[in-house]
């Protein structure tokens, strides 16, 4: 059994109460992670403030700053191999996507570590003769980073390397699933010369997550996750006041007109769900397709979803992986088998792959008959597609934004035209057209309703872990008079 250790205050320890990571391939345990007690957690906020209050972090420059999430990102680079294969043996995530995922995860803390010494104050064409007025753009603090098991690195790149360009300091608590390569990222952490306290990451469930985000020192929560616990991180963090940012779950639209190139959509819907098994927040899980080319496109969707090869996800082959959770699986069974009695039809899969391991096929459900079916309304974050078709471009749109979320979108047509109108008319924080899952450091991301509020990348990303402070400063040499005195 490997073991794995908590890293707070610049030192790795096993913590005072352990809890075994289960590898989703088998079902069977294969390591012991630290379950971050209260005291723990204490420890890492504190050290947290002292790492932002002390003068070896607040007195570096920006540029010096940059320098070591450049050194970061090199080792990230270096390290990507190790990496990957831990989250694919942690959370069944496949070899294939950690792989170039992580080596991607690099750019990221590249791209804040460039950032980091442009991030600029302002000077104020102020409306009085005789003073200067300049803003300055200061850290916010000590940040609380909650992330959920799927994608982790790639999660907690775009709150730590905009957090850290920007001059705070976090605390990272990975997920209770799947913590192994956060806990390894830590040690790289370690190695790349930042004060200590300036990052420390800690694991556990829904307990140490809320004595983090209720603590009374973290100014701002940054939380990736599902709504539910986005009520409570809110409520933890109101009793402080502190600010949130919140990415959460979605129930994307991919719409096919029928001008769009069809293969070319279909392949982009194939691993527009069924990349990641289906966990994926942005994961295009509502196919919304024009009734003239649904029975053409609903049969190659089809034939390429029962070609997938599922299996280990530490075989460079396999396509499609297991589930992270048994939890995850039961849910899938659970919301098709509701889906089916309300009227829904399932065109390919829907059971779960018999053996060891929590393996579920690509599943194609047909809703056009129970438009309002869970499997229409709710996340499954799992290989899951629910089909709706149309006739006009109104009915299209329509589909797609009758829904409480707002995330990520798919638009297919060959028309320019309309491709603008549906642009400006979904509700979401992403549009790809003519693509799917596209993401770059450059580009925000985040949602809209149930989706959460925030952006993560680009630049606002980095601006919205500063404030903004406002300095006054009188520049005549005459005195102040005696302001008792009538004149
Ligand atoms: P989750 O909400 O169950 O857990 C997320 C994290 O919150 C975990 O670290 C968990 O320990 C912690 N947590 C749980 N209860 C808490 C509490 N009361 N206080 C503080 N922290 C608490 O999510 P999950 O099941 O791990 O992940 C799946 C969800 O994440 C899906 O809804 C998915 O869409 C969403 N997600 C969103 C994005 C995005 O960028 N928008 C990306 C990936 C995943």
């Amino acid at each position: 059994m490997q073991q794995f250790q908590q890293y707070i205050d610049g030192a790795f320890d096993d913590g005072s109460a352990q809890f075994h990571s289960i590898d989703p391939a088998t079902g069977a345990a294969w390591a012991s992670m630290p379950e971050a007690q209260a005291a723990d957690v204490n420890r890492a906020v504190q050290a947290a403030e002292t790492a932002f209050l002390g003068s070896e972090w607040a007195g570096m420059t920006a540029t010096q700053c940059g320098k070591l999430l450049h050194r970061l990102a090199d080792l990230v680079a270096e390290n990507a191999p190790r990496l990957a294969e831990l989250e694919t043996r942690d959370t069944g995530k496949i070899i294939r996507e950690t792989s170039a995922q992580i080596a991607y995860v690099a750019e990221y803390y590249r791209y804040y570590a460039g950032l980091a010494d442009k991030i600029e104050g302002a000077h104020l064409p102020i409306d009085k003769p005789d003073m200067e007025v300049w803003l300055r753009r200061e850290p916010i603090g000590v940040v609380a980073a909650v992330v959920p098991w799927n994608s982790q690195l790639f999660l907690s790149a775009v709150k730590i390397g905009p957090a850290l360009a920007a001059g705070c300091t976090v605390v990272l608590k990975a997920s209770e699933e799947g913590p192994a390569p956060m806990l390894e990222f830590a040690r790289i952490f370690d190695q790349a010369g930042f004060p200590k306290g300036v990052l420390n990451v800690i694991t556990g469930g829904p307990e140490a997550g809320a004595t983090l985000t209720s603590h009374p020192k973290v100014v701002h929560v940054a939380f990736t996750g599902g709504p539910e616990t986005a009520r409570h991180i809110v409520r933890n963090s109101a009793e402080n006041l502190a600010s949130t940012s919140l990415e959460l779950g979605g129930k994307s639209p991919f719409i096919v007109f029928d001008d769009a190139d069809i293969d070319s959509a279909v392949n982009a819907q194939v691993s527009g769900i069924f990349a990641a098994t289906g966990q994926s927040c942005v994961a295009g899980s509502r196919l919304v397709i024009s009734n003239k080319i649904k029975d053409e496109f609903l049969t190659k969707l089809k034939a390429k979803a029962e070609a997938v090869v599922i299996g280990d996800p530490t075989d460079m082959a396999t396509e499609v992986g297991p589930l992270c959770t048994l939890h995850q699986r039961d849910n899938a069974l659970a919301l098709i088998a509701a889906s089916e009695k309300q009227g829904a039809r399932v065109v390919t899969g829907g059971q779960p792959i018999a053996g060891d391991g929590f393996y579920f096929p690509p599943t194609i459900i047909d809703c056009s008959d129970a438009p309002q079916a869970d499997c229409i309304t709710n996340e499954f974050f799992g290989p899951v597609l629910s089909v709706l078709s149309f006739d006009t471009e109104e009915e299209a749109l329509e589909i797609a934004n009758n829904t409480t979320f707002g995330l990520a979108s798919g638009v297919f047509t060959s028309s320019l035209t309309r491709a603008h109108r549906m642009i400006r008319g979904i509700r979401a924080g992403i549009v790809w057209v003519n693509t799917y899952r596209a993401v770059s450091p450059i580009a925000p991301f985040g949602g809209h309703g149930l989706s959460g509020h925030g952006r993560e990348g680009g630049m606002q990303a980095a601006l919205d872990y500063t404030k903004v402070k406002a300095v006054w400063l009188k520049t005549s040499d005459d005195p102040i008079p005696d302001p008792f005195v009538i004149r």
